[in-house]
């Protein structure tokens, strides 16, 4: 059998006529004798709406309902792909996570799928059926609903590759691939053709919602070739593969920016041993994931001054952690709420000097101050300013080469 896993996202199947042309692209595949397993996301909006639903009910919705809730967007929309196959003459059904079983353990909202059982569907690929999946979905050891984490219909689609062995796993999306950086924000961005599962990894983490992270993560692992695309133009898209499959000589492959930072700085705190440990336990215990954190030598060898960043909307409840921790202390507490990160990434700042040099330059010409700078050894990131992103953006994009 040549399988392939096709997965639509929200806005692939976003109305009723985006949803026949879906049916339209099986149907190519089916005329290619290719035995298809379909993945689809919730249609766009519906996963959103559920969750507001969810908060006005109580700002403290049980997880296991939470999960139950939030997913049941994907089997509307695999309903819906199914009955218009079934219209078109195409035999397929609707499969629900549990119904697979797709088994998934840790905890609600942000579990892993950890085994697909594949005779149901396989027999049903052999009876010719057309089996469409629910995607983000899984169900745990107590028989429970269960989600991936936002986004996570990839991750379903990738690890449905690895279980069936597909011989090719296709994102369709509302973009042509993976650009540069995100094209709505910037018309210069240039699509990429070929991408490392490093890179992509990055850029994912950094803020290209175009994949999610851990769905890459498992891509790597399982060293599964994903090909993102366009489900509205038959245009090539972006392969995500392994290093030694591409050749290139950019120093840098992308960039990319965050829209929903925060920073915090305590100032004067005391330089002794379990202080960062103080700080950020009560944080973490309330689910306040902290991202960028520098700090300072201390001058004086008493005390120091700590920078971190979270997400806006944890900023309120940081706030109160941090006034209300009584194991620290500190002269002052600084807060800002408009920042943003901005990365730059490539495997080729590993063999080249000078980038973070080139990077640092080309803002300061743009008059735009960094706040934070974090590295690893293929990004760069820095904090600045959520009114400079478009100027930087286009600065670096200029910069690194990549308008063309
Ligand atoms: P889907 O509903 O298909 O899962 P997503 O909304 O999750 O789609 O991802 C597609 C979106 O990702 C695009 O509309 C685009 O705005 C955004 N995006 C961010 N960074 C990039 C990038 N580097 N390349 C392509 N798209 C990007
Ligand atoms: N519908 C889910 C979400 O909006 C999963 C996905 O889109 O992949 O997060
Ligand atoms: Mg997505």
């Amino acid at each position: 059998m040549k399988i392939v896993v096709l997965k639509f996202g929200g806005t692939s199947v976003g109305t009723i006529a985006k949803i026949k042309k879906v049916a339209e692209i099986i149907k190519q595949y089916r005329k290619k004798k290719f035995s298809v397993i379909v993945v689809s996301s919730a249609m766009s909006g519906v996963t959103n709406g559920l969750i507001k639903k969810s908060k006005n009910i109580s700002s403290d919705f049980v997880s296991h309902e939470y999960d139950t809730l939030v997913s049941s967007g994907e089997q509307v929309a695999c309903s819906l792909i199914a009955g218009r196959l079934n219209h078109l003459g195409i035999k397929s059904r609707s499969w629900m996570a549990w119904q697979i079983p797709i088994l998934t353990s840790g905890q609600y909202k942000n579990s892993r799928i950890v085994k697909i059982y594949t005779n149901k569907i396989i027999r049903y690929l052999k009876e010719n059926g057309v089996p469409v999946i629910t995607g983000f979905q899984g169900i745990n050891n107590n028989n429970r609903v269960t989600t991936i984490g936002r986004g996570g219909s990839d991750a379903s689609a990738i690890l449905l590759a690895k279980y069936f062995k597909a011989k090719r796993c296709i994102i369709y999306t509302d973009v042509e691939g993976v650009f540069t950086t995100d094209p709505n924000k910037l018309k210069k961005a240039k699509k990429i053709n070929v991408i490392s599962y490093e890179e992509m990894l990055e850029m994912a983490s950094l803020g290209a919602k175009v994949m999610q992270p851990v769905s890459i993560q498992d891509a790597r692992l399982n060293r599964i070739d994903v090909e993102v695309k366009s489900s509205f133009k038959n245009k090539s898209g972006t392969l995500i593969t392994k290093k030694s499959n591409i050749s290139n000589n950019k120093i840098i492959t992308g960039i990319t920016s965050t829209n929903n930072d925060a920073k915090v700085t305590l100032i004067g705190v005391k330089d002794k041993p379990g202080v960062a440990a103080s700080i950020f336990k009560p944080l973490s215990k309330n689910q306040i994931n902290v991202d960028m954190v520098v700090q300072n030598i201390s001058a004086n060898g008493k005390e120091t001054d700590l920078t971190f960043t979270i997400k806006s909307e944890d900023l309120i409840k940081t706030k109160k952690i941090i006034e209300q921790n009584k194991d620290i202390n500190f002269r002052k507490l600084l807060l800002k709420k408009d920042v943003s990160k901005i990365s730059i990434i490539g495997v080729g700042m590993v063999t080249t000097p000078g980038v973070t040099f080139r990077m640092f330059q080309s803002l300061a010409r743009k008059k735009i101050n960094i706040q934070v700078i974090s590295t690893s050894e293929i990004k760069i990131s820095v904090i600045i300013d959520r009114k400079n992103i478009k100027k930087a953006l286009l600065a670096l994009h200029k910069e690194f080469n990549l308008n063309k």
